[in-house]
């Protein structure tokens, strides 16, 4: 696997009808697969709607391979579906050499006591190292025009360069989240609307990571015993 950049957006790129999927690990952890599809469901409709709003506008999308200002000083909202599977991907499907500086990334997190003006913990050798599972906010936060600059707070700058994710594909991806909660259907579309998904988030620099690297140990000692 390479390593992934952190905004793929070309609009020569079409993004595969299907999504991905891992069946052991989806027959292992049963909330993988809602979370994949709503992953899924959120490229799909964020591409389909930079295509639309690019051509509204005539004004290219900035976010291109190796920005990751965005990536530094943020707040990231995080779903508890979302740290799980930030927590899955890291220790169980992390290729080997990014792992080492996960756990660095980590430590130093640690360190600075979870400040959120340092880079994401995941942010490895300016990639995100767990693109295929990056939060929602980190896919679908895009900027026209120009880049945004280090220190930029674009909602301030900028608010009309912001691109703005559509209402109603964030309504159908809490269709695949809010069944993980335990609500039932006739509940969804009512506590869609009250934000039920992000009141019970947190932000990304302040999950107790170094809980993830006893997740990634724990992980490596089974597939060691494993392949023994
Ligand atoms: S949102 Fe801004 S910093 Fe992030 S990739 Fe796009 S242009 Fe770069
Ligand atoms: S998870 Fe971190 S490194 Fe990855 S895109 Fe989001 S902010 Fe950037």
């Amino acid at each position: 696997m390479t390593h992934q950049r952190i905004h793929n957006y070309d609009p020569r790129v079409r993004h595969p009808e299907e999504r991905v999927r891992h069946p052991e690990h989806e027959a292992r952890h049963p909330w993988l697969t809602r979370l994949l599809r709503a992953y899924h469901l959120s490229d799909v409709s964020t591409r389909l709607h930079l295509d639309r709003e690019t051509a509204r506008r005539g004004v290219r999308v900035a976010c291109a391979q190796g920005c990751h200002t965005c990536c530094v000083g943020q707040h990231i909202p995080v779903s508890a579906f979302e740290a799980l599977g930030l927590w899955w991907y890291a220790a169980e499907l992390l290729p080997v050499h990014l792992r080492h500086s996960l756990r660095g990334n980590i430590a130093r997190h640690d360190a600075e006591h979870h400040e959120s003006t340092t880079a994401c913990a995941f942010l490895v050798e300016g990639a995100c190292s767990v693109y295929p599972v990056r939060p929602f906010v980190c896919r679908q936060h895009h900027t026209f025009g120009t880049p945004c600059q280090p220190g930029e707070n674009i909602h301030e700058t900028r608010p009309g360069d912001l691109f703005r994710y559509s209402n109603e594909a964030a309504r159908e991806i809490s269709w695949q989240l809010l069944p993980l909660y335990g609500v039932a259907e006739e509940d969804i579309d009512r506590l869609y609307e009250n934000g039920y998904i992000s009141r019970k988030g947190r932000l990304l620099h302040t999950l107790p990571l170094e809980h993830l690297l006893t997740h990634m140990d724990t992980a490596a000692a089974h597939r060691n015993r494993h392949h023994a």
